[in-house]
Parts: structure tokens; sequence; C-alpha cells
């Protein structure tokens, strides 16, 4: 599993780098950043699957 980011969406909410900071890192003004490219380590799909969901302008998916 891996995550992708479509980062033009983005409104610098932060609930994804709350869920899943290993994985979602914020810039200097806020907005994601995807910090593992390619598939994730197993211990981190859950809070990855978390963030997605958290994140209220869908701008995060996962592809399986
Ligand atoms: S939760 Fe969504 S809108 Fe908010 S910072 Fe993360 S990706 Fe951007």
């Amino acid at each position: 599993m891996r995550v992708t980011a479509d980062t033009s969406q983005c409104a610098g909410h932060t609930l994804c780098n709350a869920a899943a900071p290993q994985v979602f890192d914020l810039d200097d003004e806020g907005y994601v950043v995807v910090l593992v490219e390619g598939d994730l380590p197993p211990e981190l799909e859950g809070p990855a699957r978390e963030a997605v969901a958290a994140c209220p302008e869908r701008v995060l998916s996962v592809v399986d």
C-alpha cells in the first residue's frame, strides 16, 4: 500500500499530520508533504488510512 496527495487541493488543516506524522509532514505554510514514497511499512498502514479518512478536502488517496 502507498499513499498519494493532490497537493493543489490541500487547505492546510493539519489533520493528516496529526494522524500519521511518520507519513505526512507539513511544509512551512502548513500544507501536506508526503514523507514516504512507495510502499509503506506495515506498521504505518493503519495510521496512513486514518489520515486519508481524516482529510476533509479529500486530498489524500490510498493505492493498494
Ligand atoms: S488533512 Fe488534507 S487538507 Fe489538511 S493538511 Fe492534510 S492533506 Fe491538507
